[in-house]
């Protein structure tokens, strides 16, 4: 079979536009391997919001140039769809959180976004279906919104591999293989060894197993979960993606009657290994929803509950991802723990890391998430504490 260039691990967001970035850099002989079927990680079950509000430069400017991808998809993908809709995107917040919220806007608009800081009767405009209770101002993004992580990876997917990209599925990786600190390629659970120059993990919540004994992978795993409500015939279904920074309820439109709430849980149970998040909503989600939503959004709290799903984020100390070199190695790389909220980033992640894998200069700046700060005592400062807001 002979040697690959580059051997990605992970075929979720993160691996597959990696993967189709590399190919199409012209980075030689790339491998796209997962242990499942495509796409069948985390990002199968992201709520699917995209928003630019971040605290930080690296973090804004990765989501910004990640949603400007999204929006013009033909052009810069050309094969099928990101489904992204601009539905607008609301972040209320309580009063104490009011400065941090317009420190944020501004450092925003400061790198070009159209955002601002609404107050409670321009908010109304926006959302009418929001209870102002408790909401002192809200940040909104007008070109925030909703997108479709599956139709992202199967793009990237088909175009990559019209250009050349191998992909295998359910082909787990047991092993990196080294050759004193340098990766020399991966080791398959059946036995099988494949070589290649450079090697890329895009594991997400899995990575802890995939460097077990390289490197202990920063992150805890916690349990989120998306509860879908079907609105009565003719019930006004929300405008904007919102997530309410006071009850910690988010909520946005899907499909025909639906609506899909999160509820942000202090007691959010955590969990040690990726493979014991069960799919199926635990007993007694229903009811965390149900008291945030009847605060912000009245008219929506009584629809039944018609179904759901869980996952896990990969949270950071930080809630910022570890991009770039695994510390301790040569040629090995690292993307994965984006703590909940990588989904709009990812089509400009990939780039970068086809930049430094390629040994060129990413056009972001991503030396704030080097997987070794936690180690070197710096940690990215987030305006509302540690979180996925982040
Ligand atoms: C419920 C939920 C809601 C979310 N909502 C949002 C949102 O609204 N907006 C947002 O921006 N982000 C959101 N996110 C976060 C976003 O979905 C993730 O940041 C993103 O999907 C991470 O992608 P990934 O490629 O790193 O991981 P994954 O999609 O998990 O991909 C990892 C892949 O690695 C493979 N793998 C694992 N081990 C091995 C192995 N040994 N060998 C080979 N392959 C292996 C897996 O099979 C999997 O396909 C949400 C996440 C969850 C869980």
């Amino acid at each position: 079979m002979g040697a690959y260039d580059v051997c990605v691990i992970g075929s979720g967001l993160v691996g597959a536009s990696t993967a189709n970035a590399l190919v199409r850099e012209g980075a030689g002989r790339v491998l796209l391997l997962d242990r499942g079927n495509a796409g069948g990680g985390d990002s199968a079950l992201t709520f699917g919001m995209v928003r630019r509000h971040y605290t930080n430069p690296v973090l804004i400017q990765l989501s910004m140039a990640g949603t400007e991808i999204l929006a013009h998809w033909d052009e810069e993908v050309g094969v099928g769809s990101s489904a992204y809709v601009p539905t607008g995107y609301l972040l209320p917040v309580p009063e104490r959180l009011v400065d941090a919220c317009r420190t944020n806007v501004e450092r925003q608009q400061g790198f070009g976004l159209e955002t601002q800081l609404l107050t409670p009767s321009e908010i109304h405009e926006v959302e009418p279906l929001l209870s102002l209770e408790g909401v002192a101002a809200a940040a909104y993004e007008p070109h925030g919104g909703v997108c479709d992580s599956r139709l992202m990876i199967d793009s990237w997917l088909l175009d990559a591999l019209g250009r050349g990209l191998e992909l295998r599925q359910h082909a787990p990786v047991a092993a990196i293989t080294f050759d004193g600190d340098r990766a020399t390629g991966v080791q398959l659970a059946d036995g099988e060894r494949i070589e290649a120059g450079q090697v890329v993990v895009a594991t997400g919540g899995w990575s802890p197993e995939v460097l077990a004994g390289i490197w202990e992978v920063p992150f805890n795993l916690v349990r989120i979960q998306v509860a879908v409500l079907r609105l009565p015939p003719g019930q006004v279904a929300p405008a904007a993606v919102t997530s309410d920074a006071v009850s910690n309820v988010v909520v946005r439109s899907a499909a025909g009657r639906d609506i899909w709430v999160v509820a942000y849980q202090a007691d959010t149970p955590t969990i040690s290994v990726r493979d014991d998040c069960q799919l199926p909503l635990l007993d007694g989600y229903e009811s965390a929803i149900r008291g945030p939503l009847e605060e912000r959004f009245p008219t929506l709290a009584g629809a039944p509950l018609v179904g759901g799903w869980g996952g896990a984020y990969d949270a950071t100390p930080d809630w910022h991802p570890l991009v770039g070199q695994v510390p301790g190695t040569e040629n090995l790389w690292i993307c994965a723990g984006w703590s909940g909220h990588g989904l709009k980033s990812t089509p400009a992640i990939g780039r970068v890391m086809a930049s430094l894998v390629t040994g060129q200069t990413p056009t972001i700046d991503v030396s704030d998430l080097a997987p070794d700060r936690f180690a070197r005592g710096f940690e990215n400062p987030c305006a509302y504490g540690p979180g996925a807001r982040a």
